[in-house]
C-alpha cells in the first residue's frame, strides 16, 4: 500500500487529467494521478486488434479544436486527413443507396431547404448563447484528420513525462477532507493501492461516475442534485478492415449516411499508409439497445448487412470486425460523453464548476469549448490547473 504526500491528487488518466497533472507539475506543485484502469488515456484508446490498429474511443480532430492542435505540436504528434475523394452514399427514406457528391443530401428540394433552415436556425441559436460550437454542426467531420500513432498518444506522452506520479489500477473509492488549522484544506484520498494526503483534488471522470466516489464530508444539495441529471449517450463505434479499400476502386469515398438504417453514418478509417481498408460506422441510441438484445454473431451480421446496403457485398467479409462497446466499461458507462437532461444545462450549469472545498471538477463533458471533445477535456485541464495553481499560490503566500 502506497503512502503519499502531494500538493494535489487527480483522479482519472484521461487527457483531462493527464494535461491537468502536467500543467501542475509545470507550476511547480507535486501531484500523483490515480487511474482506475490499467492504462491511461480513458475514453481515447488506440488498440491492436487481430493485427489492426484501431482508435477503440476519440479519433478526429478538426480545425477548430485548437488546444489539441496546439498540444499535438508540442508532443510532436501529426496528423492526416480522412480519405473523402470520390462519391458519397445516402439511404433516405426509400431504403435504395444513392451517389452524390458535395456536402447536401441528396433529398428532396423542399427537404433540402428545411435542412438548412433548420442548421442555420441552430447555428443562430448557438451564436446567441455565446457558444462557439462549430463541432457540432453535422458535416464539421468533413474537415476532420487524425492523429498518426493514435489519440491516445496525447495522453500517453504526457503520462510518460509524470512518470511514477501516476498510478495506474487504483479506483478512487473515498475523499475525506477537512478545514485545516491555516484556512486550507487536509484532503485524504483512499483508493485500493493507494492513500494519498494532499491539499486539492480534481476529479477528472465524467459527472455519472462522481457518485462512484465517496466524499467525506457527502457533497451539497446542489451537487448531489446536479450530478443525477448528467449521463452518458450510447453508441457502438464500428469497425471493418478489409484487405484493400474496396470502395474506393468503386470511385466512393467510403462516407454513408442514412438516417433511417441500422449503421446511421460510415466513414473510410483506414490507418495512415496502411493498404488495408477500413471502415467506422457508429450504431446509436434504441438502434444500439436493439442490436445488443442480439447474440454476437447475429449483431455482426446485421451491423455489416447495413453498412453493406451502402456499399455493396464485399462490406460483408471483413479481414477483422471489432465492436467499441463503452457502455459496458466500468470507468466510463457509454459513449460518447456526459450531457444534461432537458432542462438540466439551463438549471445546474452555472454551478457545474464550482469547487466544493478542495474539490474540483475538470472533463471534456462540462467543458464550453471543446464540449464533449479531447479539446474539451485539454481546455478543462488546462483550466483547472490554473485555478487550483492561483488557490496554491495564495495559500503559500498566505503561509497555509
Ligand atoms: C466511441 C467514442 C468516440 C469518440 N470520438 C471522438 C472524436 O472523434 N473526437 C473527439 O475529440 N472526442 C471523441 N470522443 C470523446 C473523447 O474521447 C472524450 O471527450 C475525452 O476522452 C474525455 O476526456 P476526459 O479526460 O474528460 O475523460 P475520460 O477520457 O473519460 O477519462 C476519465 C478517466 O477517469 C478514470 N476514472 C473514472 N472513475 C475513476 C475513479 N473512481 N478513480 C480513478 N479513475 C477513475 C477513467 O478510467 C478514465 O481513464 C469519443 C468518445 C468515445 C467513447
Amino acid at each position: 500500500m502506497l503512502n503519499l504526500n502531494r500538493d494535489v491528487v487527480v483522479v482519472g488518466a484521461g487527457p483531462s487529467g493527464v494535461t491537468a497533472a502536467r500543467e501542475l507539475k509545470k507550476a511547480g506543485l507535486t501531484v500523483t494521478v490515480l487511474e482506475a484502469r490499467n492504462r491511461v488515456g480513458g475514453r481515447t484508446w488506440t488498440d491492436t486488434v487481430d493485427g489492426a490498429m484501431l482508435e477503440i474511443g476519440g479519433q478526429w480532430v478538426s480545425p477548430d479544436q485548437t488546444a489539441l492542435l496546439e498540444l499535438l505540436d508540442e508532443l510532436k504528434l501529426d496528423t492526416y486527413p480522412r480519405y473523402r475523394e470520390g462519391e458519397s452514399i445516402y439511404i433516405g427514406a426509400d431504403g435504395a443507396p444513392v451517389r452524390y457528391t458535395g456536402d447536401t443530401f441528396p433529398v428532396d428540394p423542399d427537404i433540402a431547404v428545411e435542412m438548412d433552415r433548420l442548421v442555420a436556425l441552430l447555428d443562430g441559436l448557438a451564436a446567441e448563447v455565446g457558444a462557439s460550437a462549430p463541432w457540432a454542426h453535422p458535416k464539421a467531420r468533413e474537415l476532420d484528420r487524425r492523429v498518426v500513432g493514435g489519440m491516445q498518444q496525447v495522453s500517453l506522452l504526457q503520462a510518460r513525462e509524470l512518470g511514477g506520479d501516476i498510478v495506474l489500477n487504483s479506483p478512487v473509492r473515498t475523499v475525506n477532507w477537512e478545514p485545516d488549522a491555516d484556512g486550507g484544506h487536509c484532503v485524504t484520498v483512499e483508493c485500493d493501492r493507494a492513500t494519498v494526503n494532499a491539499r486539492f483534488v480534481i476529479m477528472a471522470v465524467p459527472p455519472n461516475l462522481y457518485s462512484r466516489v465517496s466524499f467525506n464530508p457527502p457533497l451539497p444539495r446542489r451537487q448531489h442534485q446536479m450530478h443525477q441529471h448528467q449521463s452518458l449517450g450510447l453508441v457502438i463505434k464500428v469497425h471493418a478492415v478489409y484487405s484493400t479499400p474496396f470502395w474506393r476502386n468503386a470511385g466512393l469515398s467510403g462516407t454513408c449516411f442514412g438516417a433511417d438504417a441500422l449503421v446511421q453514418e460510415v466513414y473510410d478509417n483506414t490507418n495512415h499508409a496502411d493498404p488495408r481498408g477500413t471502415l467506422v460506422g457508429f450504431v446509436s441510441d434504441e438502434k444500439a439497445d436493439a442490436v445488443f438484445e442480439l447474440g454476437a454473431d447475429d449483431r455482426k451480421r446485421a451491423i455489416l448487412k447495413s453498412i453493406a446496403g451502402y456499399l455493396g457485398d464485399e462490406a460483408l467479409a471483413p479481414e477483422v470486425y471489432y465492436e467499441s462497446d463503452w457502455g459496458s466499461e466500468e470507468w466510463t458507462r457509454g459513449a460518447y460523453a456526459a450531457s444534461y437532461d432537458l432542462g438540466g444545462l439551463h438549471r445546474y450549469g452555472k454551478d457545474q464548476l464550482a469547487p466544493v472545498g478542495p474539490i474540483y471538477w475538470s472533463s471534456s463533458d462540462p467543458a464550453a469549448e471543446g464540449y464533449q471533445h479531447v479539446d474539451g477535456a485539454i481546455r478543462m485541464g488546462r483550466i483547472t490547473a490554473a485555478r487550483v495553481a492561483e488557490v496554491a499560490k495564495v495559500a503559500v503566500l498566505a503561509g497555509w
